[in-house]
């Protein structure tokens, strides 16, 4: 399809009366007419500050439901919308807002301060959602409803900086349809779903996990600034949500919490991905009534390639599920040291059309007959189940052999003391490389470092037995909750 309706118009032409977002910061519910007349609002605002199609307009502020009439307006005029990390300080920022070029940013009260301060280095005119966005919506706007080329850039989104410097991923509403067939189809969406939107904005996961999906169903998404542990559980445990989107960090810091079981895990739909979940927690939920299902997407590939579905997800542990009905999926080349494996590479309405202003990128990460090279290696069993068997980049040789790290972690989070463990390759004179391991223990689990590669070496071959193991109380993560590789080589050389 070439062209797509105007996302907003559509769900308030169909409900126009049933809510689509519950914000728990301002408090205030939004029908989707609601959502429709305040994007019209914002379109005639941004339109009136002179702006045009291809503008972009810059957004700093924690999850809030002015985010996705922003966004919206943004569809119903062609602007772009950046939404910036909060976590990033005012420099960091700076860099990224003079890079995309933006011609208009927008920040709520809390982060003010530093919007202030990346305004004026950029010399970018700067507007507050409080007084000036919510001033238009005040005031109306002519109603607006077009289809808009399924291609045209809608929004940026910064991969997760998990292996290098966060790159620019063009958005088109082409893909936000493409994710929520695919996630609506593997997890039944319905219009009576109710999803919690806690991850952040800036990252794809937290748009499209579920909850344009859910808008675009008629749905209703309770946003919650960020996740804050006992929000997160309250929310819950009131049995108003049934279902929601987190990474493995975010499973792990609900299994320790003390009012775990306060929660009805038999009510809630869970979805998991990003990084590799480690089997203790899918046990963990499973004996509380919830499979936490695994999927896997990019930033470039929507977040919904693979997703495991329920009736296979006792048996299929480790699995990221099977490619969804609208990506196209090819293993390519071949992975030594894993049978079966290759280069994971993806195709369809999903994919990004590119990296913004970067066509060196895209060129490198497009193969030459037009797939995405995810850069990640996967296999395929029998029943065409595909697991995630790491990133390329994450590999090492030691002594001639191909170590995957998350192998290695697969089987240390095993290890009834551990909570979590990160491996990277080192450098040795010896063996070219070798492997590290950084243990996170339980709480109140003891462990002896030296114990631990005995004992992995009953359960590894030789050559991917960590030859370094240091005991750590946390890691070093990216916003979306990612352990930061680079960052621990860095650390393991400083010490
Ligand atoms: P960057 O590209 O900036 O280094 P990133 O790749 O982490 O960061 P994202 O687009 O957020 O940025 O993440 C996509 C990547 O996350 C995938 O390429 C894959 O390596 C990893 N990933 C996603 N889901 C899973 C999963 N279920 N299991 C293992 N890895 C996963
Ligand atoms: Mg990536």
């Amino acid at each position: 399809f070439d062209l797509i309706p105007d996302m907003a118009a559509k769900r308030a032409e169909l409900t126009p009366d049933a809510l689509a977002f519950e914000d728990t910061t301002t408090g205030l519910s939004w029908s989707f007419a609601k959502v429709n007349a305040a994007a019209d609002a914002v379109a005639a605002g941004l339109a009136a500050r002179g702006l045009v199609e291809g503008d972009r307009l810059a957004i700093l502020c924690q999850n809030r439901a002015e985010f996705f009439v922003a966004l919206f307006a943004c569809q119903k005029t062609g602007l772009i919308l950046c939404p910036l990390n909060w976590r990033l300080p005012a420099p960091e920022l700076t860099e990224v807002v003079a890079d995309v070029g933006i011609s208009l940013f927008l920040a709520d009260a809390a982060f003010m301060d530093v919007a202030q301060a990346v305004a004026s280095a950029t010399e970018t005119p700067l507007l507050s959602i409080e007084q000036d966005l919510n001033g238009w919506i005040t005031a109306g706007g002519p109603a607006l409803s077009a289809a808009i080329p399924a291609e045209r850039p809608w929004y940026l989104l910064f991969t997760s900086g998990t292996t290098g410097l966060p790159k620019a991923v063009i958005q088109t509403a082409r893909m936000a349809w493409a994710n929520a067939v695919n996630i609506g189809q593997a997890i039944d969406i319905a219009s009576t779903d109710r999803a919690a939107c806690f991850l952040p904005l800036f990252h794809t996961a937290g748009i499209n996990l579920y909850t344009l999906p859910i808008f675009l169903t008629g749905g209703l998404s309770t946003i919650l600034a960020k996740f804050e542990p006992d929000e997160v559980q309250a929310l819950l445990a009131s049995g108003r949500i049934n279902q929601f989107f987190g990474v493995p960090a975010i499973y792990q810091a609900l299994s320790l919490m003390e009012t775990v079981d306060d929660i009805d895990w038999h009510l809630i739909k869970c979805g998991c991905g990003g990084a590799p979940l480690p089997e203790p927690l899918i046990h963990f939920f499973a004996e509380k009534g919830a499979y936490v299902l695994n999927g896997m997407g990019m930033t470039e590939s929507g977040p919904t390639v693979f997703l495991m579905d329920p009736g296979h997800a006792a048996d299929k542990i480790g699995s990221v599920g099977k490619p969804q009905s609208l990506a196209e999926v090819r293993l390519a080349g071949v992975a030594d040291g894993v049978e079966g494996a290759g280069e994971l590479q993806l195709r369809g309405p999903g994919i990004t059309p590119g990296y913004f202003q970067n066509p060196v990128a895209t060129n490198k990460t497009f193969t030459g007959d037009g797939w995405l090279a995810t850069g990640d290696v996967a296999r395929r069993d029998a029943d065409g189940y595909y697991y995630i068997v790491d990133r390329i980049k994450d590999m090492f040789i030691s002594g001639g052999e191909n170590v995957y790290p998350a192998e290695v972690e697969r089987v240390l989070n095993s290890h009834p003391a551990i909570l979590e463990t990160a491996v990277i390759g080192v450098p040795d004179a010896k063996w070219g490389e070798v492997g590290a391991a950084f243990v996170l223990l339980r709480p109140g689990a003891t462990l002896e470092a030296e114990t631990l590669r005995p004992w992995s070496r009953e359960r590894l071959a030789g050559y991917k037995v960590p030859a370094h193991v240091r005991i750590v109380t946390d890691f070093p993560r990216t916003a979306a909750g990612k352990v930061c590789k680079p960052d621990l080589r860095q650390e393991f050389e400083d010490a």
